[in-house]
């Protein structure tokens, strides 16, 4: 324990190390389970019970405020979760990307009238020639890239809170209470799927130790449990965020996606994905008030994770549109890629709102009313 002066005074605080914790990722870094105030060590100090029992703890500032002074720390700790989760997303892109254009195996699927053949006279391909190997990449490309521009325009508008005009950051502050839950969960989810499909190019050596796929797929596992659960986040977003100021804050950022698509509009090749992104804020609107249409919160937010999913694939659309219609008048391979990459998005993942979405809008309960023994 330390004095007033931050001395150390000798006396041992009653703090014990129950153990390790034993990991499936993040060994690098030591996790410990502390046990406060079992008597372990006795506490000669005034603050401490009659029995010298018992942990000295600190009141910092006022008492019954400490969630609200955690939450100062938490919200852009949320931010640095996401883009840990980003660049070990992102590690796995580039080693299976690498793998995938030197590993031989198989041919290229010939034939015509309905008949495969292939021909065993004929050197393999590198596995990068397979339509699924690309579609695995692309995958991840825009999971990674687009998770990517989420953070970063999330770090933004942390810096606009206070570099912004008094107007700009409110609104800096309003667009970041609605997207931290994002920010948090959706490359913690997605990037860790990418991490996935890393090892699934690597076929049977991702599930080695000899390539370090498997160890980013450990690593990136803990980001969808701490700093607030997945379910946490669900629960943040439709229970507090969706709702907060009478909906001001998810209002400003409908409009900034709507100003988006009517940008992307003029360009011939968006314009689909801007009507795309505009009907799915429609349906996230929709679903949003359907949920809450009883006043029930236990039907409302039955279905927050799926709403937290579909709100989250309605949020990296907007960010691909504006990536694609930002990044324009260049003709290189980079942006062949970012612009596949976005369409990948619009056609592989846009759709899967409509699933989300369903359970949330009709406020399913099959989850929620099935009793425990039916389990
Ligand atoms: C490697 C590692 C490092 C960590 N480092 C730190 C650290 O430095 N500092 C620190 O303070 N903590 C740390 N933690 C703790 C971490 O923040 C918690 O594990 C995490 O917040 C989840 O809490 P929990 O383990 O108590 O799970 P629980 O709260 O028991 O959750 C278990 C499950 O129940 C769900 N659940 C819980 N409550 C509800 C609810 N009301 N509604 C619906 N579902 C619910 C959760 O979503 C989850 O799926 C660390 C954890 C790990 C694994």
């Amino acid at each position: 324990m330390v004095n007033t002066e931050g001395q150390l005074t000798g006396v041992r605080n009653d703090v014990a190390l129950a153990g390790l914790n034993h990991k499936c990722g993040w060994r690098g870094t030591t996790n410990t389970l502390l046990n406060f105030g079992e008597g372990k060590f006795k506490v000669a100090t005034d603050n401490t019970a009659s029995d010298g029992t018992g942990a000295v703890g600190y009141l910092v500032g006022e008492p019954g405020r400490g969630l609200g002074y955690m939450f100062h720390m938490m919200n852009e700790a949320r931010i640095g979760v996401g883009l840990a989760a980003t660049m070990l997303g992102m590690a796995g892109y580039e080693a299976s990307l690498a793998y995938a254009k030197n590993r031989p195996q198989g041919r290229p699927v010939a034939g015509g009238t309905q008949k495969v053949v292939k021909d065993a006279a004929q050197a393999q391909v590198r596995i990068i020639e397979h339509a699924d190997i690309k579609r695995m990449l692309l995958a991840q490309k825009s999971y990674c890239e687009g998770a990517l521009a989420l953070e970063l325009y999330c770090a933004r508008l942390v810096d606009e809170q206070h570099t912004g005009s008094v107007e700009n950051a409110d609104e800096a502050r309003l667009l970041l209470e609605v997207l931290t839950p994002i920010a948090k969960s959706w490359p913690s989810e997605w990037c860790l799927e990418a991490n996935s499909l890393a090892i699934q190019i690597h076929g049977g050596y991702g599930y080695t130790r000899d390539f370090p796929v498997e160890q980013y797929w450990r690593d990136n596992r803990l980001n969808m449990i701490h700093e607030g659960t997945h379910g946490i986040q669900g629960m943040d977003l439709l229970g507090r965020k969706v709702l907060m100021e009478e909906g001001k804050g998810v209002k400003l950022l409908g409009a900034r996606m709507m100003a988006t698509a009517h940008k992307a509009q003029a360009f011939p090749d968006l314009a689909d994905n801007a009507k795309a992104l505009t009907a799915a804020l429609h349906k996230v609107t929709q679903a949003t008030q359907s949920a809450w249409s009883t006043g029930q919160p236990q039907e409302a937010l039955a279905n927050a994770v799926p709403y937290l999913q579909a709100f989250g694939h309605l949020v990296l659309a907007w960010i691909w549109l504006d990536v694609s219609a930002s990044c324009r008048g260049e003709n290189s391979p980079q942006q062949t890629g970012r612009q596949a990459a976005a369409h990948y998005f619009y056609r592989y993942e846009l759709p899967k709102i409509d699933a989300w979405l369903n359970v949330v809008g009709n406020r399913d309960m099959t989850c929620a009313n099935l009793s425990e023994e039916a389990f």
